[in-house]
């Protein structure tokens, strides 16, 4: 069964994942601030194998590690993946139901916008997450 399924504003890029995420996070770092064009990167993580993409994705390494997707025709933010761990996060903004989305942590928070206040109680972490390389 498809678990979830999304894609770019311009429906070029397409891409669905039957599995069950590794979880599902919030990042406010600097770099995903500017990367998403947004205060914070929620995303879904899974394995690479488990994700199927269609369409014309441009990528960039913002580090060593990290790369990020997004469609070369319209631009939308679609993942950032990690190959040396075998991970790829999808914006959920780019799912096809964003409301899918439960977030079970925050990271990076020492770089969170001062004006977004975190009204969960899920654990925060100042900066990376806990588990290595995810
Ligand atoms: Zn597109
Ligand atoms: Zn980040």
């Amino acid at each position: 069964m498809t678990r979830f399924r999304g894609g770019c504003l311009c429906k070029a890029v397409r891409y669905e994942t039957t599995a069950d995420p590794l979880n599902q996070r919030v990042c406010h770092c600097s770099e995903c601030q500017k990367a998403i064009g947004a205060a914070f990167n929620a995303c879904v993580l899974l394995r690479i194998d488990d994700v199927s993409i269609t369409g014309p994705i441009m990528t960039f390494y913002s580090s060593e590690t990290l790369e990020r997707g997004s469609c070369s025709r319209c631009g939308s933010s679609i993942f950032s993946r990690r190959a040396s761990a075998g991970v790829i996060g999808l914006t959920v903004g780019s799912l096809d139901e964003p409301s899918l989305f439960e977030p079970d942590m925050h990271f990076w928070v020492s770089s969170k916008q001062p004006w977004l206040k975190i009204a969960d109680s899920l654990p925060q972490y100042p900066e990376g997450p806990p588990s290595k390389g995810y």
